[in-house]
């Protein structure tokens, strides 16, 4: 079964700042990494296209949406919050990441190819609904799941988010909202140091020590979040992919490899086949160590398969 691969190039033109490590290469280094495993032949690859106002409206505030609009710098840039920056193609990038998850939902939700990942970028899980937050100005992966909500009237999708940061955006979003399920791993303290005690009943977090041993993390997954999803049956997996917990990447202190990142994909594959016709749509997070993030999502996308 192939695997699609959403992306477009406009979000190679975002640039975040100067030496700043959410760059564009990381996509690049994705699509290098495809070539040489011989995935790209396999992947099937689309552009994505931009996502509309009225769906970013599901789940940010039609204040902080029209704001983002009126804001975008023509040269030059703004800072949206300390860590994120825009400048003028970064309105155009941002729309086309929300737009790529929105394509791979109608994708797994109508076509043979059950599997989509999203390379795109700015990511999006820090963005909360009325604030732009650590490198993300709307919250793709929350985007996807309120699309799927109310386009395809499901009751029950399940997001989760294995970045090495907390994903207090998508938590803010959704927390109470028992449609949806959100599973969090991450290091705690660290960036943006929330999520140690869960908002609501259906967020299932995972706060666990720098230079946590993967064995810990991947048993923690498994006491954790497979009964919850087990139980909560989900329609559709999505997954907000953050590589930055990769042993390479100084981002953070944990200690996870591909084979990790492997495994954790077929976790959630079995999970998908058993209740959502293996049904998954994952988007890039974070990740900042090129060769590393380059492996690691090739390790992931060979777990779904
Ligand atoms: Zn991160």
């Amino acid at each position: 079964m192939a695997i699609t691969l959403f992306s477009h190039p406009s979000c190679y033109l975002h640039l975040a700042g100067d030496d700043h490590p959410e760059q564009p290469a990381r996509l690049s280094a994705i699509n290098d990494q495809l070539i040489r495993s011989g995935l790209e032949f396999i992947v099937q690859q689309r552009d994505a296209t931009p996502a509309r106002a009225e769906d970013l409206y599901h789940v940010h505030s039609k204040l902080y949406v029209d704001e983002i609009y009126a804001k975008k710098p023509e040269d030059g840039h703004i800072w949206l919050d300390p860590d994120t920056q825009m400048m003028k193609h970064s309105l155009n990038a941002a729309l086309h990441a929300a737009g790529a998850t929105i394509n791979a939902v109608d994708q797994v939700m109508s076509d043979t190819n059950q599997q989509a990942f999203c390379n795109v970028r700015p990511p999006g899980h820090h963005a909360t609904r009325s604030q732009a937050m650590g490198f993300c100005i709307f919250n793709n992966i929350a985007i996807a799941a309120a699309y799927a909500l109310e386009h395809y009237q499901l009751s029950r999708v399940a997001i989760v988010d294995f970045d090495v940061h907390h994903g207090n955006g998508t938590e803010d979003i959704f927390a109470a909202d028992e449609r949806v399920l959100f599973c969090s791993s991450f290091q705690y303290p660290l960036y943006p140091n929330t999520g140690e005690h869960p908002s609501a009943s259906n967020i299932e977090n995972l706060p666990l020590p720098a230079l946590c041993k993967p064995a810990i993390w991947r048993e923690q997954i498994l006491q954790h979040w497979l009964p919850r999803i087990n139980e909560f049956k989900p329609q559709l997996i999505l997954v907000s992919a953050g590589f930055d917990g990769h042993r390479e990447d100084d981002m953070a202190q944990f200690l996870l490899t591909e084979a990790d990142y492997q495994w954790i994909a077929q976790q959630l594959k079995q999970l998908a086949d058993q209740y959502c016709q293996g049904r998954i749509v994952a988007a890039l997070e974070g990740g900042y160590a090129l060769s590393a993030l380059g492996r690691s999502v090739v390790a992931f996308l060979k777990g779904l398969m």
